[in-house]
């Protein structure tokens, strides 16, 4: 479990502990729901590509094993472009061949 340059509290599930967990988003877009301050103190934003990126090499080298699984958070990471997420992804196939 590696957090690159993470902002604020690290939420994840518990089926992630094994997980590379880096930040794709920044909060939540939503952040209404009245049971959840998760992110209430972060103004949502998409990490560019490019820092996400480097986060996920510098973790790849910091982990020293094998990187069975990626976990991206913050809240809604889908929200980003498709053709950034397929760049994302693809990149991603990538490390984890290595
Ligand atoms: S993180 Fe989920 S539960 Fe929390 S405000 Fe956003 S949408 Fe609602």
């Amino acid at each position: 479990m590696i957090y690159i340059r993470y902002q604020g509290t690290v939420y994840r599930p518990p089926s992630e502990f094994d997980s590379l967990i880096i930040q794709a988003t920044i909060g939540c877009p939503h952040n209404k729901c009245s049971f959840c301050n998760m992110y209430s103190e972060r103004h949502f934003r998409i990490r560019s590509l490019e820092e996400i990126m480097k986060d996920l090499e510098i973790g790849k080298c910091q982990s020293g094993k094998d990187i069975e699984s990626i976990f991206f958070g913050d809240g809604n990471t889908i929200l980003m472009k498709t053709k950034d997420l397929l760049k994302l992804l693809d990149y991603c196939k990538e490390l984890l061949r290595e």
